[in-house]
């Protein structure tokens, strides 16, 4: 592909017409969705021109790369960007995170969530928590088992004073993504949580009309990346 011809701005108009005659088709209003733009191993250059269409919402697997590249972007004068870590988070980066991130949508083990508490009690900031469902229960992925789904989250509520504002999931490569949408969307009615960050470029028109609030389209955005 010639990375000079993508157009970020344009894919980005592209996806979000998309999205919302999906959302009519599905009779939900299309301001309920959000679209996620994953940035990830993407240098400045290609996020700019988004910033400067308006877009706000991004999204980043990794706390070291997140941390280099922003603040320079942020004080071109975008000041009010909402930065999202969808990548898995190791404790002894939760502080740096906590501090860091707006949104943080990988929480999903005791210590994660002891560490954030930490982190938030010690701040002003109050990043926005949500707790990754592994909903195909894949061994080598990140993600709170569904079954075990409420007692995490009653146990980050209640015994580390977390406020958790919803769920996130990354079904399994190959799997129908219907099934582990819907599973999403039902536990978090059964908690009582109205985030849900779910589909992706391959799926989020689908994700969407199953009642994702938020979608993390990154290839859909900025092409294809050159590495992982
Ligand atoms: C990279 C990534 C995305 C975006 O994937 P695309 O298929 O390029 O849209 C979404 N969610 C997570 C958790 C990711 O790591």
């Amino acid at each position: 592909m010639d990375t000079d011809r993508i157009d970020p701005a344009a894919n980005l108009r592209a996806r979000r017409a998309e999205l919302k005659s999906a959302l009519e088709e599905a009779g939900r209003p299309s301001r309920d969705v959000v679209i996620t733009a994953v940035s990830k191993t993407h240098d400045a250059d290609r996020i700019l021109p988004v910033l400067e269409a308006g877009h706000r919402v991004f999204g980043e697997n990794r706390v070291q790369e997140a941390m280099a590249k922003w603040p320079p972007l942020l004080r071109e004068g975008f000041p009010d960007v909402e930065l999202r870590l969808i990548g898995p988070l190791q404790s002894n980066k939760a502080k740096e995170a906590a501090a860091f991130f707006d949104v943080i949508e990988t929480v999903d083990r005791p210590k994660i969530a002891k560490a954030l508490a930490a982190a938030i009690a010690s701040q002003e900031k109050r990043p926005r928590l949500l707790i990754q469902v592994n909903t195909g229960e894949e061994p080598q992925k990140a993600g709170v088992a569904p079954q075990d789904a409420a007692g995490f989250i009653a146990q980050c509520r209640e015994e580390f004073g977390l406020v958790i504002a919803g769920l996130m999931c990354i079904p399994p490569a190959g799997d129908d993504p219907a099934p582990h949408f819907a599973l999403l969307a039902k536990l978090a009615a059964e908690n009582g949580l109205e985030e849900l960050s779910m589909g992706m470029s391959a799926d989020y028109l689908i994700a969407a009309q199953l009642g994702a609030t938020h979608v993390r389209i990154g290839t859909g955005v900025f092409g294809q990346r050159e590495h992982a």
